[in-house]
């Protein structure tokens, strides 16, 4: 079987582009029946944003300045801490429910309210 280069249309930004024979080639051993549908810039694109990893900012963490990444982008004058900070902090923030005073049940709930 032989290959000759052809010319394809990418769906997406709809350049021409050439599917060499060496190609054809590999997607014949390989087993592939569709023709390749993207050209080199937007195959390389598309893999691109696949392997994304999750958004990580580096920053400086506000309290030590040591230096962090947190998952999300910090906004501009927030303070931003970093694991070990957090960590310590949380305990200010969050008081502990017991520090509350426990309301004491009124002695007689069931008593209607008295009319004068
Ligand atoms: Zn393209
Ligand atoms: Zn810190």
């Amino acid at each position: 079987m032989e290959f000759t280069d052809r010319v394809l249309k990418c769906i997406d930004c709809g350049a021409e582009f050439v599917f060499t024979a060496g190609e054809q080639l590999f997607f014949h051993d390989k087993q592939f029946k569709n023709d390749p549908k993207h050209c080199k810039q937007c195959k390389a694109k598309r893999a691109s944003g696949a392997s994304r990893v999750r958004p990580e900012t580096r920053t400086t963490c506000s309290q030590c300045g040591a230096e962090t990444t947190v998952p999300f982008k910090p906004t501009q004058g927030r303070p931003v801490l970093c694991r070990t900070c957090f960590q310590q902090r949380k305990p200010e923030q969050a008081p502990a429910p017991a520090a509350e005073p426990i309301p004491e049940p009124s002695p007689e709930p069931e008593s209607m309210p008295e009319q004068n």
